[in-house]
């Protein structure tokens, strides 16, 4: 017999599915079936990237666009409270990501940018198969 209440249940099968959703996943899910085999948030790699292909030389960062400040993107639209603190969180984080990039590639790595709202239903076969393209290339 199953205890929980109706109300427990639904928060529970809320949190799978945005867990099974998120930007990352999607990117995971994909290249695994697609039989690529990964890394994953390698330590000991600038800026921890989100996946690591070695095989293939190429690193994928995974950005939130808010968080990352994604340029001429609506997703990146900041809150209107606490604009400020936003700001110079988001231009640090940007800062950091370019140097990561910048040492990435020193090393020898081909680093490739996903973008949340690349992962949109309408977008998302494209940028998949573009990953997928660059990654072979
Ligand atoms: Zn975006």
């Amino acid at each position: 017999m199953d205890n929980r209440t109706k109300e427990q249940r639904s928060k529970c099968m809320k949190n799978i599915r945005s867990k099974n959703t998120t930007p990352e996943l999607i990117v995971r899910k994909f290249l695994y079936n697609k039989g690529y085999r990964y890394r994953l948030h390698d330590k000991k790699l600038p800026g921890k990237p989100d996946i690591v292909l070695r095989k293939f030389n190429t690193v994928i960062f995974i950005n939130g666009c808010f968080w990352h400040g994604h340029k001429n993107c609506s997703e990146a639209k900041k809150p209107k409270s606490n604009s400020e603190f936003w700001k110079t969180k988001i231009v640090s984080n940007q800062q950091r990501d370019m140097k990561n990039i910048e040492s990435l590639s020193k090393l020898g790595w081909r680093v490739l940018t996903i973008w949340e709202c690349q992962l949109q239903k309408d977008l998302m076969e494209s940028t998949l198969s573009d990953i997928v393209n660059k990654v072979v290339e």
